[in-house]
């Protein structure tokens, strides 16, 4: 049965203004939710309810160890509520409830972790070179506009809120349409752990419609994005306007290689695991496997006897590893994707089409699908397919490989399996790529920064500079002379 959610806009839950709408579970077609849409008045109201609230003594003289405290409360209260927020990330967009736990338990260790990098940052004292001494500070750079995405909302949404919020900032959410559960939550538990009335919105709704009145409003300072490289261009030709700081974590096409001298056991599972868990709805997903051909044989063999032994299934059981896609139109897709790369050339070599059954009737769900015999420059193995989908890509030559991963427009991520040291380090710094694993794959740290170079985006989230993200630098010179400066004074 469908539930009437509202929304945290400007300090009071309410329905925004604009049209309702549903929210379909992948699983089964079914309406979940029915919300409001924002509008661009929503927007304004929920901006300048940031901006005052942000500047209220009660959230601007917040001392360091009280707001850390307070992030503190909002782990808590997301760890409170870890069950019921993995199962409405599942039914929002249909990710196996392993995988939704996960996220959620992720979440609470991110707001952690920046309660304990905002409680022990240190601003600095700079070498003096005169009579004077200097100060480096860092202050809030004010109301924040944070967009995200749909295959990892409040993973996505922790590494925005978190950050910012240890830096004192206010944040106007803007999560994608079809998955604004997550934040609404998030933003409940913030109310909850004591954040002031106004200090986070959330406006869900179109990216077209709320997303630019958001980037255009002259009141955010910036934007923290996730999503698609295209829509990341845009927003930053409208900040480019305002010269206003962004952070676009964006799409990518990551390499994966295989070594000839790599653990084939260790390889296979990583590759399965990282380009088909979350169903291939994955930024860093490594959808392009370039396999030594002195292993490609047996690679091939395990790799698709382990595509045999994955259970793709209803996202609700323990034991699915594979779910549905978010969506029909996202799922028809991935099917021109996969039928571009046959008439490219590739061979299938598994999945290609839906399951059958009548579990799948109803849901969005699509098979591991892998094919060979591509070219690196075809469409299949150049762009964002945001789906199960793996090309096998033999190489033998080293210069040659690199210069295959490297010729991409994306730089997110790549996979290395080698159990020599010493090619592993030397192939993961010909990468142009902002993370690459060694003998593992899509593992992830708070503590670590991400993100990507090249079209994959601009900037980093996570680490513990992943606050500055979200504050100006402000210089002090503070004056020791005993006599008035000397040029006034000769
Ligand atoms: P998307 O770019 O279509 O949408 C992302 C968000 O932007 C949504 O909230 C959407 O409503 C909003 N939006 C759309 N048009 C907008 C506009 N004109 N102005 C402002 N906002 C607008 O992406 P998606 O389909 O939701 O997510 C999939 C994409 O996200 C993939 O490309 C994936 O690689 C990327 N992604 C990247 C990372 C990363 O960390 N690099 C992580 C997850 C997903």
């Amino acid at each position: 049965m469908s539930q009437k959610i509202q929304t945290l806009l400007a300090g009071q839950w309410r329905d925004a203004s604009g049209p309702a709408y549903g929210t379909d579970y992948p699983a089964d077609g079914s309406t979940v939710a029915t919300l409001h849409a924002a509008t661009a008045a929503d927007v304004d109201e929920a901006v300048q309810a940031a901006e005052r609230a942000r500047l209220q003594p009660g959230w601007a003289r917040l001392k360091r160890h009280e707001r850390a405290a307070l992030l503190h409360r909002i782990a808590g209260g997301i760890r409170e509520r870890a069950e019921e927020l993995a199962q409405l990330q599942r039914l929002d967009n249909g990710k196996p409830i392993n995988e939704t736990r996960a996220l959620v338990a992720s979440a609470a260790g991110t707001f952690q972790f920046f309660a304990a990098a905002c409680e022990t940052w240190e601003d600095t004292l700079t070498p003096s070179r005169g009579d004077y001494f200097t100060m480096s500070v860092h202050e809030p750079l004010g109301v924040v506009g944070a967009i995200t995405p749909w295959n990892s909302p409040i993973a996505s949404e922790a590494q925005k809120l978190a950050p910012a919020l240890a830096a004192g900032c206010a944040v106007v959410f803007k999560p994608a349409e079809i998955t604004p559960r997550m934040a609404i939550e998030l933003a409940r538990i913030a109310q909850q752990a004591g954040v002031p009335d106004g200090i986070v919105s959330v406006l869900p709704g179109k990216g077209s419609v709320v997303g630019e009145a958001l980037v255009k409003h002259p009141l955010i300072k910036r934007i923290a994005f996730t999503g698609g490289t295209s829509v990341g261009m845009g927003i930053a030709r409208l900040a480019a306007d305002r010269l206003m700081p962004t952070s676009l974590e964006l799409g990518g096409k990551s390499p994966t290689i295989v070594c000839a001298d790599a653990d084939l056991d260790h390889a296979v599972a990583g590759i399965l695991y990282g380009i088909f868990s979350s169903s291939g709805e994955s930024c860093i997903a490594g959808s392009r496997a370039f396999v030594h051909t002195s292993v490609y044989p047996q690679f091939k063999e395990r790799l698709l006897a382990g595509i045999q032994a994955l259970r793709v299934g209803d996202p609700a059981s323990e034991r699915t590893q594979m779910g549905p896609l978010v969506s029909t139109s996202h799922r028809a897709s991935v099917e021109r994707y996969v039928q571009l790369g046959l008439e490219e050339g590739g061979q299938l070599l598994s999945g290609g089409g839906r399951p059958s059954g009548a579990l799948f009737d109803k849901g969005s769900y699509y098979l591991p699908t892998v094919l060979e015999g591509l070219d690196n420059s075809a469409r299949m193995c150049q762009e964002e397919i945001f789906g199960p989908v793996l090309a096998l890509l033999p190489w033998s030559d080293e210069a040659d490989l690199i210069a295959q991963c490297n010729d991409n427009l994306y730089g997110l991520a790549a996979g290395i399996w080698s159990r020599d040291y010493k090619s592993a380090w030397r192939l993961g710094q010909a990468l142009q790529t902002g993370t690459v694993w060694i003998n593992t794959y899509k593992v992830f740290s708070v503590s670590t920064p991400f993100g990507g170079v090249k079209m994959s985006g601009t900037g980093r989230e996570k680490g513990r500079l992943g606050i500055l993200e979200y504050t100006a630098q402000k210089s002090f010179y503070w004056g020791l002379n005993e006599s008035p400066m000397p040029w006034a004074s000769s």
